[in-house]
């Protein structure tokens, strides 16, 4: 059993080079960027006014201005602005040359062609040309993930395409000659598959490819048979059961006979103790504990990362800052645990409670993980705490 401070230095080792493609902006949602956004433009690209009111040259402190022009927000100006003059302009409007100001609508009035102002502003209200962006600035770095903020900011820069790193498929194995797909009838000493669900669920929320490899039973040759598969056709694979301590648990020694080189097969960590770690050529390979807690957990805490720097995104979980409800209280200190908890809008995170790796069901109320590291019996009420979202 190593630590989990070193499954995690192993881990941070892995290495993929994901190729690029271009695809159509909105499909570049949640995809990683493949190369740089460099601006040709300027933004903005004109001097224009960030408010509806009346441009005048700074410091006019004519009593009347003659509104000479209304310009829209589209119009390119045809008049320069000289001393008591305004044109009227539109909030995104182009301004007039000669102007340098714009008086905001609310402190004017305007009445036969003649604008008089009726109380004070000190803001200039103008956007400058370039001051968000110049020409040549990288606005987005490769390896930036494109959540919803990066699409509008690409289409700013009159993008319709991306280059982003192609995605990874996931080849997800389910072990086990008791588990069945939902929607069939479940026989005595049966469960449902849930692990393949969750699995690819956490899969497809990080933004790679699923390609699901059915049940197997707990028979050698067969499970050899579907993991030899998924090693050609996927970039990763995660299998989920058989590689705990039981007569069937014959994952490690089938990995090894595949030639996968094992770099772990019990970590720390509570729960998913069994965790198996091994790569063959490029290809990751996980061996995911089969109660359905260990599975998601050891997903979010191992396997999201090598996931994320596979797609070409260096990716760090946030964290948020809290202050405990209740006391979490343990016996047994020799592994790092990861309790579900539920962080509260208050800043208080509320440990929940939590039958053992197999209450799958205490995970619909928690959406943080608290850590525990390995040593630490008790984490107190009142005690400040930083959480790993959900
Ligand atoms: P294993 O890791 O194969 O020893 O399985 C540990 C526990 O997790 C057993 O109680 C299994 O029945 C359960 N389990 C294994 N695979 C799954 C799965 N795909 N969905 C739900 N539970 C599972
Ligand atoms: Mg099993």
């Amino acid at each position: 059993m190593i630590p989990i401070e070193e499954a995690e230095k192993i881990l941070d080792k892995i290495t993929y080079r994901p190729g690029t493609e271009e695809v159509s902006l909105m499909d570049s949602l949640g995809r990683v960027l493949g190369r740089d956004i460099v601006s040709k433009i300027s933004m903005p690209p004109f001097d224009k006014s960030a408010m509806d009111g009346y441009a005048v040259i700074a410091g006019d402190d004519s009593e009347r201005f003659e509104v000479v022009e209304i310009i829209a927000a589209g119009d390119v100006p045809k008049k320069t602005i000289g001393k008591g003059q305004c044109a009227k302009i539109m909030t995104g409007a182009m301004l007039p040359p000669g102007a340098d100001w714009v008086f905001k609508v609310e402190i004017t009035e305007e009445k036969d062609g003649v604008m008089v102002l009726t109380g004070e502003d000190d803001n200039v209200n103008i956007c400058r040309l370039g001051e968000d962006v110049k020409p040549g600035d990288v606005v987005l770095n490769a390896g930036h993930l494109v959540r919803p903020p990066e699409v509008g900011i690409i289409a700013s820069m009159g993008f319709d395409t991306v280059t982003v790193y192609k995605k990874p498929e996931v080849g997800v194995v389910t072990t086990g000659s008791e588990i069945v797909p939902p929607g069939k009838p479940l026989r005595k000493g049966q469960i449902y598959n849930s692990n393949a669900y969750s699995i690819s669920a956490q899969v497809l929320r990080t933004g790679a490819g699923v390609t699901l490899a059915g049940i197997v039973d707990d028979d050698k040759e067969s499970i050899k048979e579907k993991i030899s598969n998924l090693l050609e056709t996927c970039h990763m694979v995660l299998i989920s059961g058989g590689v705990s301590m039981g007569d069937y648990d014959f994952v490690p020694g089938i990995l090894k006979d595949l030639g996968v080189r094992l770099y772990f097969d019990k970590v720390a960590v509570q729960p998913g103790k069994p965790t198996v770690f091994g790569t063959r050529g490029e290809t990751p390979v996980f061996g995911l504990p089969g109660n359905p807690v260990s599975t998601f957990t050891i997903f979010e805490v191992f396997v999201r990362k090598v996931l994320y720097r596979m797609m070409g995104h260096e990716y760090t979980p946030l964290l948020l800052k809290g202050v405990m409800k209740t006391d979490f209280r343990r016996k047994r200190i020799e592994r790092t645990a990861y309790v579900p908890v539920k962080y509260c809008n208050d800043g208080t995170v509320e440990p929940l409670e939590y039958h053992g790796s197999a209450h799958l069901d205490a995970l619909s109320s928690a959406n943080a993980l608290l850590k525990v590291p390995a040593g630490v019996n008790d984490v107190l009420e009142g005690s400040v705490v930083h959480v790993r979202q959900i």
